[in-house]
């Protein structure tokens, strides 16, 4: 309506103008020019308003206004105002949209899976940190790359062309060598327009657990399987033939020798099998390192006697009165691996001492040195697993189960003690479990107890 009134007066006053010059056609022409000035303002104001808008259109960043708004009257004013309003919608919703993107990005970013999302032509689109590591891209110079031209493996490449996802497909990672292999395993998931996107695990931890499981039971089947044929055999022909008594005993004492090696390897599984389910050994049950000396001499003596005819030299320093906290049972075991161990592996007459040493700092020191044959240095990693045999015959012929030292490792860990070994082939070893200052503390004799008052 105003701008209907303005545009009025202006051609009244350029028709009152032309009226004044009293020429034939003045009023007209004045009109005319007043319309034709009313227009040209009304254009120069449209200019304006233009040429904000076009400023808005080519700003690079949406969100962020990159002039104000021209002071407009009339309808050119509104249209202005309006127009900023919308705008500023549209900024605050790009402004939401892109904090969630950031947001959701950053949710992608903290998966412990690799993530990439591919486009309809296999080219990358983004990446997190952990595909990266996966795959050894680089997250800015392999964007839009093709995936095939990063990821090389003919197994993945394969998964890829065959488009059934249903499952996944394992490949070495980026970081894999011989000697620390990585297994990924990838799974690619369809979205959208042909769009993918592809998940990847480390999995070299779960397959390691996998084939450890195998070749557990692999080992144990083994371990049992052979005494048992031997057990049939010796049944078998006790059935079967006509024995007189010498060759009976000498075969049921042969039997017996078999099941007492599966009675002792199923108690050396069962005792693994408590250490790793077991509660943690409390520290308020001290058992004296004089009682598990005196038990384990005993026993060593009395393998000694069995397996050596001329005997050890046996030697058993049990050093400060000390106690140990933890589970008694336990302890008793892992010092009684070692020192059996030691005597099985030293030849007769050999040397074996075994002391206990209270250290400067307060830890507790068992030590079970031998003069025996020793072990090579690239056996030495591998000692504490299960069933690792250096030398099997002897290990076997000694009633060895090849889980002795695994459970020295376990009873240790558990005690938050440490397990060294040192060994030279040709020189002896040595075996020591040092334990934690908190798990050792000096007995109080009635000696010290004088001493101290
Ligand atoms: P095993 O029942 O076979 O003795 P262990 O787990 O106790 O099983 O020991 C693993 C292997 O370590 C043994 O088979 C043996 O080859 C080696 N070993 C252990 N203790 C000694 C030692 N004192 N001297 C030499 N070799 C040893």
């Amino acid at each position: 309506m105003i701008r209907w009134i303005f545009f009025t007066i202006c051609m009244l006053a350029g028709g009152a103008l032309g009226w004044l010059t009293a020429t034939k056609f003045g009023f007209g022409l004045g009109v005319l020019a007043g319309g034709l000035v009313w227009l040209a303002l009304d254009m120069v104001n449209f200019r304006r308003l233009l040429s904000w808008l076009r400023t808005e259109q080519n700003s690079d960043s949406p969100g962020i206004s990159a002039s104000a708004l021209p002071s407009l009257s009339g309808i050119w004013g509104d249209l202005g105002d309006r127009t900023r309003r919308l705008l500023e919608i549209r900024d605050r919703y790009y402004l939401e949209g892109q904090a969630r993107l950031d947001e959701f990005l950053a949710a992608m970013q903290a998966s412990p899976s690799g993530v990439v999302l591919l486009d309809a032509q296999g080219r990358i689109e983004w990446c997190n940190q952990m595909a990266v590591q996966h795959f050894g891209f680089d997250a800015q110079r392999d964007l839009r790359q093709h995936i095939a031209n990063l990821v090389r493996e003919p197994a993945f490449n394969a998964y890829m062309a065959s488009a059934d996802f249903s499952h996944d497909v394992v490949i070495p990672g980026h970081s894999s060598t011989l000697a620390r292999p990585v297994k990924l395993s990838v799974h690619a998931h369809a979205y959208g327009k042909n769009r993918k996107l592809l998940l990847s695990g480390d999995i070299t931890a779960v397959e390691l657990a996998e084939a450890m499981r195998r070749d557990f039971v692999a080992n144990v089947s083994h371990e049992i399987r052979t005494p048992l044929t031997v057990l049939a055999g010796f049944i078998e022909t006790l059935q079967t033939l006509p024995l007189n008594e010498a060759e009976r005993t000498r075969y049921l004492a042969l039997m017996a020798q078999q099941s007492l090696r599966m009675q002792t390897l199923v108690t050396d599984l069962l005792t693994l099998s408590r250490l790793e389910g077991g509660p943690v050994p409390g520290v308020n049950d001290w058992t004296t390192t004089s009682a598990l000396f005196a038990q384990c001499e005993q026993e060593a003596r009395a393998l000694s006697g069995v397996i050596a005819p001329h005997g050890h030299r046996l030697e058993f320093e049990s050093g400060m009165a000390c106690e140990i906290s933890g589970i008694q049972a336990e302890l008793h075991s892992a010092l009684s691996n070692l020192v059996t161990n030691a005597v099985r592996y030293t030849p007769d007459g050999g040397l074996v001492q075994v002391n206990w040493i209270l250290l400067e700092d307060g830890r507790g020191q068992f030590q079970v040195r031998d003069t025996g044959r020793g072990i090579a240095p690239e056996h030495l990693p591998r000692l504490t697993e299960r069933f690792y045999r250096v030398d099997r015959s002897r290990s076997r012929e000694t009633g060895g189960t090849g889980l002795g030292l695994a459970i020295v490792k376990h009873v240790a860990q558990r005690h938050g003690a440490e397990l060294r070994i040192e060994s030279q082939p040709g020189r002896g070893s040595c075996f020591s479990i040092i334990f934690p200052a908190a798990r050792v503390r000096r007995l109080q004799t009635a000696e010290t107890a004088l001493a101290s008052l």
